[in-house]
């Protein structure tokens, strides 16, 4: 019997601002336009003085290990039972999406402490189903990974870097899909690390041979779980999903140069980042009892989520800013998206 864990009930959300450290070292802190006034509210002060709040806000300091504490174990033991998790960066370009989500690149021993919440959550994933599978050895795990990275309203394969995009279908059984995508039986933390690593290096070569600027695209890590639990006699099969998301640079996309391609890139990167606020903002006015009908299809990232956003499933979005005066409009903007979430 495959258990229906996705129904749509209700959905959580929940949002974290990460303050990243000033890129000058040296430079005060305290004479950044964010103060912290407590564990989840900031002020950001500037031409008006505003103050947010949310579920939870990291300062400067705050470590990668204490990001992954807020969202990548609670995500991954909701995704081991059987819901589906998304965990979004946000934020303008620089503002620490990558450092979050991945860490800095190729980590070595010395620098595991840089190691980001994707890395973490791998090990952390294979750990419990070891303790999972010592508790009731009749239980089997499954897990899949694929990586791929939306640009320009397009799906390109990170693990596949040969391939032209890929389409996005949709059938009763399957569900929202990527037609073709590798998707990759990982067996053990090890090689869902090399995966990942694997698309991380794809990444960059499509950055330049081929034009595909990080800054303007999204990438999306997906983990699909498969579990088979041996309980009272019979086995319960459930599959869930975990995606991990670097999102494209937030910052208002001002293309100058009259090059229309671009201007097209910008556009669609401002109407994707849009319609993700649209999706969130209705999820979280159906988990607040509104009747809404939620536009996953006005974009491919939207879309590509959608069976993994609604219902059951939890949502966390890390807004990631920086304090320093000359970015004051995108922190702004990108403490409102936050707010807005909620
Ligand atoms: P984005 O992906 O949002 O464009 P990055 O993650 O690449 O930004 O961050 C820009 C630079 O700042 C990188 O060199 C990154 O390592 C560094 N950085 C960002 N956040 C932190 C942090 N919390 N601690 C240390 N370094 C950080
Ligand atoms: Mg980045």
């Amino acid at each position: 019997s495959v258990e229906q864990t996705n129904q749509q009930t209700e959905s959580n959300v929940q949002v974290f601002v990460r303050i990243r450290p000033p890129l000058n070292e040296g430079t005060n802190v305290n004479e950044g336009l964010v103060h912290m006034v407590s564990p989840n509210t900031i002020v950001l002060s500037g031409p008006r003085t505003e103050m947010f709040s949310y579920d939870q806000v990291g300062s400067p300091d705050t470590t990668q290990d204490q990001m992954f504490e807020w969202v990548g174990v609670p995500i991954v033991n909701k995704c081991i039972q059987g819901y589906n998790g998304t965990i979004f960066a946000y934020g303008q370009t620089g503002s620490g999406k990558t450092y979050t989500m991945q860490g800095r690149s190729s980590p070595s021993s010395a620098n595991a402490r840089h190691q980001g919440v994707i890395p973490r959550s791998l090990k952390y994933l294979f750990e419990l189903i070891e303790k999972m599978q010592n508790e009731n050895p009749g239980s089997q795990y499954i897990c899949r990974g694929s990586y791929v990275e939306i640009y320009n309203e397009y799906v390109y394969d990170l693990l596949d870097p040969l391939q032209s995009h890929r389409p996005i279908r949709e059938d009763i059984k399957r569900g929202v899909y990527v037609d073709g995508v590798t998707q990759e039986i990982i067996g053990d933390h090890h090689s869902a690390l090399k995966l990942f690593q694997r698309g991380v290096a794809n990444r960059h070569v499509s950055e330049t041979a081929m034009n595909r600027e990080s800054s303007r695209s999204h990438a999306v890590f997906t983990l699909t779980i498969q579990s088979k639990i041996l309980r009272d006699g019979t086995f319960h099969v459930r599959e869930s999903k975990l995606n991990m998301v670097d999102l494209a640079g937030s910052e208002r996309q001002r293309d100058t140069k009259s090059d229309n391609a671009r201007l097209k890139e910008a556009a669609n990167i401002n109407k994707s980042l849009l319609c993700l606020g649209g999706v969130i903002n209705a999820l979280s006015e159906i988990a607040n009892g509104t009747q809404r009908h939620v536009h996953y299809r006005d974009s491919k990232l939207t879309f590509l989520l959608r069976d993994s956003l609604g219902g059951n499933s939890v949502t966390y979005i890390i807004a990631n800013i920086d304090a320093s005066p000359r970015a004051y409009q995108e922190t702004l903007s990108t403490l409102r998206f936050a707010q807005r979430a909620k």
